[in-house]
């Protein structure tokens, strides 16, 4: 069933490209297409189009739908909200109660010391707060030199400027340079495509080592912070290894730099701990967060600022940032109701359960292009390859896992493909056995005939 007629749909998608610029969307296949995929309506952990097909969403939206579709609970509390104080400013002195519940509750959840919380609208404007954040602490030291920062590759940090210059994706920096000044990067950890050719569980974390090297090349004292998504999300959902994050933790204690860790996917549940760093026990010093912290249901963000990073901020006396929307009342009281669902329904025990099960059904799928299944929790990739035994990419020009999700699209999957030819699959917190199994039958289905068409045709 759908509301519109097949007019009503060909007019909307013809507006829609008449109208409307997308974000990272290929303009050339929606034209392909002959318009974009229209999206009416979502339950559980399913949508719906307009043309009334029903697609489980692989990608929680965009990795942050943690509570599923159609929580009447939220609307509730944002309707609330909005009829009693819809906004009021948090600059010039200024609070509301939701905002102080907010950062209470944020303060007492997260695996930092007696941190303060800062409110934005989303993970760019977090990640821009955290990197300026590191740039005071030291300038407020008398080391205005201590201003770089070091991302990794494949990095995800978002889009405006500051973000912007931490994200290393193919693509994002082309006809923005110049970029802001004294970013640098470091290679990422994958084990499977270990840059050094070393297997896990027999290396010396030359991974972690490389931030040393980096900072001994930058000159310590030019060094402000590391900055790492505990597990890189839009870069391929990747694991770094054990110990990876203790080794980083010294080394940024070694040299006095600041280890900023952006939690803007892995918080509120994601990969089965309430918070990524909960994997190797690490604290940071600054942490990015969005997405889960609302599921999405309406914009918010959030910086953790540790007590050694708040002191300095505090004898200054002013921190000159913030966003109109910083705190946004609205935002604050579905935030808590989120919240509030995630740990009633044991929602991050579910995901690492889930996550489990997702990984290993997938694995016994034993298709011969499934080179990697990765993931921690509910954020996970598939790893497609053309020899699994070499570990082999396709040619990227082919592009297989795209060809994969547009078959899975038939098959009633929104799934993404990820850069180096990943498929993404992070569905919302709350999916059940038989949705996993549902979804993996489909997924299979979807790689099996791509495969076929891709490895029955010599290349
Ligand atoms: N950091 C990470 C780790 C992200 O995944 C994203 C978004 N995918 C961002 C930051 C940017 O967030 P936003 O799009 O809300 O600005």
């Amino acid at each position: 069933m759908t509301a519109y007629t097949e007019t009503q749909i060909e007019q909307m998608k013809k507006d829609d490209m008449r109208y409307f610029l997308h974000p990272t969307s290929s303009i050339f296949d929606m034209e392909s297409w002959g318009g974009p995929k229209i999206i009416e309506e979502g339950n559980g952990i399913r949508v719906k189009s307009v043309e009334g097909e029903i697609y489980i969403d692989c990608g929680a939206g965009l990795w942050l739908n943690n509570v599923g579709y159609g929580r009447t609970e939220l609307a509730e509390v944002a309707k609330k909200q909005m009829e009693k104080l819809f906004y009021f400013q948090t600059f010039n002195g200024y609070s509301h109660p939701l905002a102080i519940e907010m950062a209470k509750k944020v303060a007492e959840m997260i695996p930092m010391d007696n941190p303060r919380i800062f409110f934005t609208s989303g993970g760019s404007e977090s990640n821009d707060t955290a990197f300026k954040l590191a740039r005071m602490y030291w300038y407020l030291q008398g080391k205005p030199n201590k201003n770089h920062i070091i991302a990794r590759t494949k990095a995800y940090h978002g889009v405006s400027y500051g973000a912007l210059s931490a994200t290393s994706l193919p693509g994002f920096w082309d006809g923005f340079r110049p970029l802001v000044p004294a970013f640098q990067h470091i290679e990422h950890p994958h084990c499977y495509f270990c840059p050094w050719g070393k297997e896990q569980g027999s290396c010396n974390l030359e991974c972690a080592e490389a931030l040393e090297e980096k900072i001994l090349e930058l000159g310590q004292d030019n060094v402000a912070a590391f900055t790492a998504e505990p597990v890189i999300g839009t870069g391929g959902a990747i694991v770094p290894p054990k110990g990876y994050y203790q080794r980083i933790r010294e080394i940024c204690d070694k040299y006095d730099v600041l280890f900023i860790a952006d939690e803007v996917i892995t918080g509120f549940g994601r990969t089965g701990k309430m918070f990524g760093m909960l994997h190797w026990g690490v604290k940071p010093d600054i942490m990015m967060m969005a997405k889960g912290i609302t599921s999405g249901y309406i914009p918010m963000g959030a910086v953790g600022i540790s007590e050694r990073v708040f002191t300095l901020i505090r004898n200054h006396g002013i921190f000159m940032h913030g966003y109109t929307y910083s705190a946004h009342p609205v935002a604050c009281a579905v935030a808590l109701k989120n919240i509030e669902i995630i740990e009633r329904e044991n929602l991050v025990a579910n995901a690492h359960e889930k996550g489990k099960l997702l990984r290993s059904l997938i694995r016994d799928l034993d298709l011969p292009c499934i080179g990697e299944v990765r993931g921690l929790g509910l954020m996970n990739a598939v790893q497609l390859v053309q020899d699994t035994e070499t570990r082999t990419m396709f040619n990227s020009a082919l592009g297989i896992a795209k060809r994969v999700s547009a078959i899975a699209w038939e098959n009633g999957l929104a799934l993404r493909p990820l850069i180096d030819d990943g498929l993404q699959l992070s569905p919302p917190l709350i999916i059940t056995e038989a949705d996993i199994i549902e979804l993996v039958d489909k997924l299979g289905r979807s790689i099996e005939q791509a495969q076929r068409e891709f490895l029955g045709n010599p290349l």
